[in-house]
């Protein structure tokens, strides 16, 4: 699209301040009322009309967040708006949430609370916010609608879910979809890609294992969930490697075990929460169906019981055709040389992979950083604000030249 890299340099200046203001106001999970308002208003500046997708949580999604140590979510507050019309419909999508950590980053616009956009998910949002001022200023060229996704509980690996939940994909309904993350340990200006699966899925399990307590000199009078939780533990480290193709990735971590007060009380209760990351599907299956058989055994062999609670979030799927399609469009927006294949996927999730799993789906990396530095999700980690501008200029010149080769 001719003119974008200068129209996105038009806007940068309000990029960075939109970041400024959102990184000092961070809030976690799927309710961000003062991020959600600040989104609102700005959209509301640009002359568009921002609208709710999202509203109450369900009681039992509410519970089973509650119940694995968040806190209580009573909202969902995810936003949408268009600028357009018609059909066909890109998606573009920024994430708003936080993480629960203090900020070290000694930046003047640093977080002001104990919550700190160190995914950068502030700069999502700002990036969006970007787009929509260029593409708002062009929407009569436009031959169809770009609908932006405000996003929030991306870190939670389910906030997109609840907006699909809520309508996101229709009225008007979704063809296509575009997300970008940016990277701090990634060079400043280069993006990446990659065709295929693009991150890892995550399965976690929380398990509390209910033994019976008693004292320490008489075993045999208790249940000891402490025993069923390391049998379980050392079972649960052994299937990967036993039971998965080695060719395969699945890496299980149990980040917590624990249980027990003193040496000489035999506890009532001990905890497993097992993260499990895998990328093929196969592999993937199997261990789902593998985990859960493993935990009913063992704790039941030992005479335990057990509750659980499980979360899911699939791996991001980069369409192919898709991303031949928008490739040179990003390169347009972001430089020839800056654009790469990256050698392998994302280690960590990304719960775009909820829309990706339902129409064709991109998600780019954008380097906002060099190697090195500090890593997302660090409390000191920052990113070069240089680049915010190109953010915004691919997720606009992807859409509108999308929309135009698509056109009906
Ligand atoms: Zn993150
Ligand atoms: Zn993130």
């Amino acid at each position: 699209m001719k003119g974008i890299i200068e129209a996105a340099k038009a806007v940068e200046s309000k990029i960075i301040e939109n970041r400024h203001a959102l990184h000092q106001i961070p809030e976690i999970g799927f309710d961000l009322p003062a991020t959600a308002a600040y989104i609102k208003e700005q959209l509301r500046e640009i002359g568009i009309e921002p609208k709710d997708c999202g509203g109450p949580v369900a009681p039992e999604v509410r519970e089973k967040f509650r119940s694995a140590g968040f806190p209580d979510m009573a909202n969902c507050t995810g936003i949408t708006a268009t600028i357009g019309q018609g059909e066909p419909c890109i998606l573009l999508r920024g994430d708003m949430d936080a993480l629960p950590m203090k900020e070290t980053s000694g930046l003047t616009f640093a977080s002001q609370n104990n919550f700190a956009h160190t995914c950068g998910h502030d700069s999502h949002a700002a990036m969006l916010l970007g787009a929509a001022r260029i593409l708002k200023a062009m929407e009569s060229e436009l031959k169809g609608t770009v609908k932006l996704m405000f996003q929030p509980g991306e870190e939670l690996g389910y906030g997109s879910k609840l907006m699909i939940e809520a309508g996101l994909m229709e009225s008007p309904k979704v063809d296509a979809a575009i997300a970008i993350h940016v990277m701090s340990d990634i060079e400043a200006g280069q993006v990446q890609y990659i065709k295929g699966i693009t991150s890892a899925a995550m399965d976690t399990y929380m398990l509390k294992i209910k033994g019976k307590g008693g004292h320490s000199s008489m075993p045999h009078k208790a249940v000891d969930p402490n025993m069923i939780m390391t049998q379980l533990y050392t079972a649960l480290n052994l299937l990967p490697g036993r039971e998965i193709d080695p060719q395969e990735t699945v890496i299980l971590t149990a980040g917590k075990a624990a249980g027990g007060s003193a040496p000489n009380i035999i506890p009532d209760t001990a905890e497993l929460q097992v993260g499990i990351r895998s990328y093929n599907k196969e592999a993937r299956a199997h261990i789902l169906q593998r985990v859960p058989e493993m935990i009913d055994h063992y704790v039941k062999a030992w005479r335990g019981e057990y509750d659980m609670v499980k979360f899911s979030t699939p791996s991001t799927y980069n369409d192919a055709e898709l991303c031949n399609t928008l490739l040179p469009f990003v390169r347009e927006a972001a430089g020839a040389d800056k654009v790469v294949e990256a050698a392998k996927p994302l280690p960590g999730s990304e719960d775009f992979s909820h829309v990706s799993d339902l129409v064709p789906g991109l998600f780019l990396m954008l380097g906002a950083g060099k190697p090195g530095a500090y890593p997302m999700h660090n409390p000191n980690m920052v990113l070069d604000e240089s680049v915010f501008a190109t953010g915004s200029a691919i997720y606009a010149n992807c859409a509108a030249e999308w929309l135009a080769a698509n056109a009906k």
